[in-house]
């Protein structure tokens, strides 16, 4: 996982003729590499978000005094623009995110755009960098809206004014070949989230404590760390930034988002698949104890979709899991999820939004 070694100033760089900026997309990262445009709306508190515009992507200046510095004031979101085979550019189930950043907001006490506003800035950014948009089977536009409490001030308060960003970066698929699988170290003294916490939203003040930890992880060589419930230290949560499911004996067990869990929109997916498909799903309690003698684990998010867990350490216990079996519900969930995106499987669900 190397960061993307391209700068910004190759986005100078004129299009090739099918319309792409002239970059090597075999070497395409998870890094962030910067891109033409970037959406920006603001609003005051008690007000709401009406218009916003593109604007070439650059900083943006802030107040030391701003909210979101001194107090942590924002949320952010994570999706994907895909271009098909028939140069159709679709995203997935925005609606989701647009919902998901206004439950956060209200969280946070900021306002936030209503989903339509969200879902057309969404769009006018990817389209926007649409030279940006990987070729088909190249990766994807990870597309970032972020809302933060821009405005100055001194006390812990909600900030007096707000901003919507919305940016975007071109990434690989997480699968460059079928290798991928996560080895989890089960952290059993730091926690993620707690009960009545942000842990259910998708707020900044989540993720710089989850460093530590997760540093300390790959330190000893291990891909991610794995969350226990703060409550008792018993029960399995997610991993830093994507949601866990186990199979035994076919049916597929995933914790229960009331809280303390990202309610992760390719869970929610994976779920209703894989209860289209005829497979049982239990949202449930999973004691660790319990994950450990699983038959398959995987865990979702928009980043890696879908990834199967190869290994999972508590304590001093390590148990591998098999990841190369063909019949696995990773690969049987993972294929028609990927199917809907690229349009080789049909949408029956509305989930795809064509943009173009
Ligand atoms: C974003 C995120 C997820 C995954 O959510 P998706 O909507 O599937 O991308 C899971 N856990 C955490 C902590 C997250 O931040």
């Amino acid at each position: 996982m190397a960061p993307a070694a391209i700068s910004s100033s190759i986005s100078s760089g004129l299009s090739d003729e099918n319309g792409y900026v002239d970059i090597d997309w075999d070497t395409l990262g998870f890094g962030l590499t910067s891109t033409d445009y970037m959406y920006k709306m603001k609003c005051f508190k008690d007000e709401e978000f009406t218009e916003g515009k593109l604007i070439p992507y650059g900083n943006i200046e802030l107040s030391p005094a701003a909210c979101v510095l001194n107090y942590g004031q924002g949320l952010f979101e994570g999706m994907k623009a895909i271009r098909r085979e028939d140069g159709k550019v679709v995203l997935f189930r925005p609606d989701e995110n647009a919902l998901r950043m206004r439950i956060g907001a209200e969280r946070m006490c900021m306002p936030s755009p209503s989903v339509d506003p969200f879902i057309d800035a969404v769009k006018q950014t990817a389209l926007a960098n649409k030279r940006w948009i990987p070729p088909p089977g190249k990766g994807s536009l990870y597309i970032r809206p972020l809302l933060l409490g821009t405005g100055a001030i001194l006390g812990v308060a909600p900030a007096p004014e707000y901003t919507f960003l919305i940016y975007a970066s071109p990434v690989r698929n997480y699968f460059k070949e079928e290798s991928a699988a996560l080895n989890l170290y089960v952290e059993d003294q730091f926690d993620r989230a707690s009960r009545g916490g942000a842990g259910g939203v998708k707020s900044i003040t989540n993720y710089a404590p989850a460093m530590k930890p997760l540093a300390k992880a790959k330190n000893n060589g291990y891909s991610d760390v794995l969350y226990l419930d703060s409550a008792t230290g018993k029960y399995i949560e997610e991993v830093s930034a994507c949601n866990i499911f186990m199979v035994k004996d076919k049916i597929i067990s995933t914790p229960p988002t009331k809280g303390t869990i990202l309610p992760g929109v390719t869970r929610k997916s994976m779920i209703e698949i894989a209860r289209e498909q005829g497979f049982k799903v239990e949202e449930r309690q999973i004691a660790v104890e319990e994950l450990l003698e699983a038959d398959e684990a995987f865990c979702t998010g928009t980043a890696v979709v879908v990834v199967p867990v190869g290994s999972i350490t508590y304590q001093a216990k390590r148990v591998e899991y098999g990841t190369t079996d063909t019949n696995s519900m990773y690969k049987k969930l993972s294929s028609i999820y990927v199917g809907i995106q690229n349009g080789q499987i049909e949408d029956k669900k509305g989930w795809i939004v064509e943009i173009n």
